[in-house]
C-alpha cells in the first residue's frame, strides 16, 4: 500500500516512520515502514504485504524519527474493524448502524465459524443488557436438523448446539454424523450421537464506520486529509501516547488496548463532525 503525504516545516532528509493499524478477528495488526522527507516535507513510501494490508488497515500513524511531529488518522479507504465482543461492549457509544456482521467462532480445536448479518449482531449484543438470555439462530449449513442457540449468562456468551455430534476422541462438536465421517474419521475413533451441549465461543463484531466517514467527507469537502485526523502534535496532542510508542506498537496486548482507544477517538470525531461541532474549525 502506497502512502504519500507532507509534513510542514521539516528539513529535507528527516526520518519519517509510518504504521498502518487494523483489527482482524479481534487481534491488532500493525505494518511498519520508514522513509525520509524530500523537498517541502513531501514523502512517500510503500508498505508491502499487498492485499492483507489493503483489506484490514484502518488507521495510519506518522511520526518523525528524530523530529517532534506525529499524526494519527483514519485512512480514507479504512477497512472494517473486527472487534472482540467484550471490547465492543466496553465502548458504549457505537452507532447501531455500524454493526456490520458478527462472527461466532467455537473455542475448541475445530474453531468452527458462523457468520451472521447486522440484525442478528445487534440482537446478540443487546442480550448483554439483561442478566441472561437465549436466542435461536439459523445457521447457513445444509444440515436442517441442527439447532444453534446463543446463550448469555453470568456475563458470558456460549453457543448451544442441539442434536449435534460430539467426537469423543478429540472433543470437538460437529453438526452431523456425515460431517464427523468426513472430517474426523479415520483420525478419530468414536462419537456421541444427538449431543446437546454448551460450547465456549469467541465472538467477533465487524464494525463498519465507512458510511459515517463518507458522510463526513461529503459534509466537509474542503477540509482535505486533516478531516480524518484523530490526534497530532498540533491538534489534540497526546505526547504521553506517542512517547511510549515503542512499548505498545510491538506488544499485542498493549496495541490492542490502543486500538480500542483509537476507535473511541474515531467515534467521538464522527459524532462531533456529523453534528456539526468542532470539526468546522479545522
Ligand atoms: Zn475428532
Amino acid at each position: 500500500m502506497k502512502i504519500r503525504g507532507r509534513v510542514l516545516g521539516v528539513s529535507t532528509g528527516t526520518g519519517i516512520e509510518c504504521v498502518l493499524i487494523g483489527l482482524y478477528k479481534g487481534k491488532p495488526l500493525a505494518w511498519k515502514g520508514k522513509t525520509i522527507s524530500m523537498d517541502n516535507g513531501n514523502f512517500s513510501l510503500t508498505i508491502p504485504y499487498g492485499n492483507i494490508v489493503r483489506q484490514w488497515a484502518h488507521w495510519l500513524l506518522i511520526k518523525g524519527v528524530d523530529a517532534p511531529f506525529y499524526q494519527v488518522s483514519v485512512i480514507p479507504e479504512a477497512s472494517i474493524l473486527e472487534l472482540e465482543i467484550d471490547d465492543c461492549l466496553s465502548i458504549n457509544n457505537i452507532e447501531p448502524s455500524m454493526f456490520s456482521y458478527m462472527r461466532i467462532i467455537s473455542d475448541d480445536r475445530e474453531q468452527k465459524s458462523y457468520k451472521f448479518g447486522e440484525n442478528i449482531a445487534r440482537k446478540i449484543l443487546g442480550m448483554s443488557s439483561r442478566d441472561k438470555g437465549e436466542m435461536e439462530l439459523k445457521s447457513s449449513g445444509e444440515e436442517k436438523k441442527q439447532k444453534l442457540k446463543v446463550i448469555y449468562e453470568s456475563g458470558q456468551y456460549y453457543l448451544m448446539l442441539e442434536n449435534g455430534v460430539k467426537c469423543t476422541s478429540c472433543g470437538a462438536v460437529v453438526e452431523s454424523q456425515s460431517i464427523w465421517h468426513l472430517e474426523h474419521y479415520p483420525r478419530c475413533k468414536s462419537f456421541i450421537y444427538r449431543y446437546t451441549g454448551k460450547m465456549n465461543v469467541n465472538i467477533i463484531v465487524g464494525i463498519d464506520s465507512r458510511p459515517a466517514i463518507k458522510c463526513m467527507q461529503d459534509k466537509y469537502k474542503l477540509a482535505g486529509s486533516d478531516l480524518l485526523e484523530l490526534y497530532s502534535n498540533i491538534h489534540n496532542p497526546k505526547p504521553e501516547r506517542i512517547g511510549n510508542i515503542d512499548q505498545w506498537i510491538d506488544n499485542p496486548a498493549e496495541l490492542k488496548y490502543e486500538t480500542v482507544n483509537l476507535l473511541r477517538e474515531e467515534l467521538k470525531l464522527l459524532k462531533m463532525s456529523l453534528r456539526g461541532g468542532e470539526a468546522n474549525e479545522r
